[in-house]
């Protein structure tokens, strides 16, 4: 898959209508390629979606699509962190899949943190 053939936004696609406004989200950040927001069921005292405005189900097509645009997500995430004070760490997580749990399929990294991590996940 091309940058040039991957259709940047989907209409039935929640992100792809948070990105765009047409949803209300606590936007924390903004890059031109990412936006980051509040989760709306937060697992920790800190926990942001960072999604890429391009529309891509998994962060690894974003990868084969765009690796510009899945660095700038990564260094979002790591901003985000920065300006929530998570200097104690934080964990980066991208659920790839059903047994995953992953429920959206427009790429996104949660960002949690304000709390110690256990390992392993569950
Ligand atoms: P996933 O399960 O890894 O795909 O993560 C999807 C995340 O999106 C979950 O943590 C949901 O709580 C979150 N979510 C679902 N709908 C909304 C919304 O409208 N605003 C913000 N977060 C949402």
């Amino acid at each position: 898959m091309s940058a040039e053939s991957t259709p940047t936004s989907q209409a039935d696609c929640l992100f792809c209508r948070i990105v765009a406004g047409e949803i209300p989200a606590t936007i924390v950040h903004e890059t031109p390629n990412t936006t980051a927001f509040r989760d709306i069921d937060p697992q920790a005292p800190t926990h942001v979606l960072v999604v890429p405005k391009r529309h891509v189900p998994t962060l690894a097509e974003l990868a084969d699509v765009s690796p510009e645009e899945l660095a700038e997500v990564v260094r979002a995430a790591g901003e985000v962190a920065r300006m929530e004070g998570l200097e104690r760490g934080y964990r980066a997580v991208y659920n790839t899949g059903p047994d995953a749990q992953q429920s959206v399929f427009h790429a996104h990294v949660h960002v949690v943190g304000g709390r110690p991590m256990t390992w392993p996940p569950g």
